[in-house]
């Protein structure tokens, strides 16, 4: 799953000699400090460094739920969380069937936002890194619910293997 980056010419200088290096990515969320290490790929003329853009997203994504298995509950952690996931407040509170003005209030400390929320999105930001989308389907499944059908609904035991390949495919 880790992502490689390989350079043709700087997008600074234009050089075209690279080093390989392995980048120390830090980010601040929630008051709290994570980091993590990417390869990249170090001009030799100027010395700017460049990674992968998918591997600065995974980043963000895994401070995300690392936050929630931390058990941040704050508007500044669900912030973050929504950003990660690149959802805007109208997604959220469209996801959560809530009014946009209430998670600005839940984002902005105003009122303290229902833990439930965290869990949730936890587990979209878990799928999105694993390429899973199970949790986002869920969502729509509460907004659009199947008909109610006469006929046995078969379901697996002990095929979650097989789940989780049939919630790969797009
Ligand atoms: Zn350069």
């Amino acid at each position: 799953m880790r992502s490689t980056i390989k350079m043709d010419h700087c997008l600074r200088c234009g050089g075209r000699r690279f080093e390989r290096i392995i980048k120390a990515l830090q980010q601040v969320a929630d008051e709290r400090r994570f980091e993590a290490e990417v390869p990249a790929q170090r001009c030799r003329r100027c010395q700017t460094e460049f990674f992968s853009p998918t591997d600065g997203d995974r980043f963000q994504l895994a401070v995300a739920l690392r936050l929630a298995d931390l058990g941040a509950s704050s508007g500044a952690a669900l912030g973050f969380m929504r950003k990660a996931l690149g959802l805007d407040a109208a997604d959220i509170a469209e996801l959560f069937d809530v009014e946009p003005v209430a998670v600005e209030r839940w984002e902005g400390g105003g009122l303290p936002a229902p833990r439930c929320m965290f869990i949730a999105l936890a587990a979209v930001i878990q799928d999105k890194l694993l390429g899973r989308h199970g949790t986002l389907d869920r969502f729509r499944a509460q907004q659009r619910p199947a008909r109610r059908l006469r006929a046995a609904i078969h379901v697996e035991l002990f095929e979650a293997p097989r789940r989780a390949a049939a919630e790969k495919r797009p």
